[in-house]
């Protein structure tokens, strides 16, 4: 099989509302960029992958001079371009043409090892600990049996008392977990909220723990190795992140150091799927869950769906969802560009798509309409 063409198109699609984030709430999101790479082969098999940030030109001038007239099955041959490129969409969509050369959804290819993984709830918008609670409460009307909150409060007391109000919102209907994005921090022009330290993630860790909280997410900077393996080793209560780490080096030091009990990287900003999998493996070696981040579309969705699958260790799904600015509408169909949303079934659960490959058709009509 050859790669004979590589279609790359830049998507910008408006948010129904425009998007504060707990993390940058002074910061105005009015849309989300998703870039759609489309790799077309000699044997009518064409293969989709997708990222949420703008690597157009990247690919286009980086990627595809090294991959056209090359086999796409050749994964292992094919990374090397695709990591000095840092583009790993394009694993992805090479990803689903190996399955879809072999006529089965890639998670069967690689193992199957569950059929529907449970998702959770997961918003990133900014807003009172009221809307949370009666969010929270709408999500258990939905089915979903999880929820992640944000813990960007000044103190210790205001984060436990979002947590007991959602608790009490939504009794035993549903676990929580509680992301603090402290990796966030180089990125917010006006920090509105505190710099924790390793006192305050203590502290913090220890009262969710309490709490019944299931973990608690990038408590610390990314990068600050040492400290967050003194908190995984101190704390209770279960220490999550990754999702900005970057290469399989960054994973392979967080886990000898054991800087988390969860591993969360993002097949679409990190090593794909092809690699991801070491990754995932590694993590199995070490006893630590592997989690990955929510994959910013319909087409990131269905490739850790494809990933997971095929995981004894990956027992949850970050499931994007925060209503009005991020419905599954907007956040999988328009900016995942998918036909056939992901949907969670009566217990909560997200079943891995069947088709061959990631299993999702694109909609080249909402293509069409976005493409810059
Ligand atoms: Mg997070």
């Amino acid at each position: 099989m050859k790669i004979t063409d590589i279609k790359v198109s830049l998507l910008d699609i408006p948010y129904p509302v425009p998007l504060r984030m707990a993390p940058t709430p002074d910061v105005e999101l009015k849309s989300q960029l998703t870039t759609l790479v489309q790799i077309y082969t000699d044997e009518g098999i064409m293969g989709v992958g997708a990222s949420g940030r703008d690597e157009a030109r990247v690919v286009e001038t980086q990627v595809k001079p090294y991959l056209l007239n090359q086999d796409p099955l050749q994964l292992e041959k094919r990374k090397y371009a695709v990591r000095a490129a840092q583009a790993w969409l394009v694993d992805i969509a090479l990803c689903d043409i190996v399955g879809k050369a072999a006529g089965l959804p890639l998670y069967k290819l690689w193992g199957a090892c569950q059929d529907r993984i449970k998702a959770y709830a997961s918003g990133p918008s900014k807003r009172p600990p009221e809307a949370v609670a009666e969010g929270a409460q709408r999500f258990v009307e939905q089915g979903f049996k999880a929820i992640k909150l944000r813990a960007h409060n000044w103190t210790v007391k205001e984060d436990v008392a979002l947590v007991e109000m959602v608790r009490n919102a939504v009794g035993d209907h549903m676990e929580i977990m509680v992301d603090a994005n402290q990796a966030a921090i180089p990125y917010r022009p006006n920090p509105i909220g505190p710099f924790w330290d390793v006192k305050r993630a203590l502290d913090t860790a220890k009262a969710f723990h309490e709490l019944g909280v299931v973990w608690l997410e990038e408590p610390l900077g990314r990068y600050q190795y040492r400290n967050l393996a003194r908190l995984t080793q101190e704390s209770d209560l279960l220490i999550a992140g990754g999702e900005g780490n970057i290469g399989i080096h960054e994973f392979r030091d967080l886990l000898e150091i054991g800087a988390y009990d969860i591993l969360q990287p993002d097949p679409t900003l990190s090593e794909g799927l092809s690699q991801m999998r070491k990754i995932a493996a590694a993590a199995e070696m070490h006893d630590r869950l592997f989690i990955p981040h929510h994959g910013y579309s319909g087409i990131g969705l269905a490739a850790n769906l494809q990933l997971c699958g095929a995981l004894p260790n990956s027992p949850w799904l970050e499931y994007m969802i925060d209503p009005p600015y991020r419905t599954v509408e907007t956040y999988q169909q328009l900016c995942g560009v998918i036909k056939e949303p992901l949907l969670i079934d009566k217990e909560g659960y997200v079943p891995v798509p069947q088709k061959p490959g990631l299993g999702v058709e694109i909609d080249e009509k909402v293509v069409a309409k976005y493409r810059g």
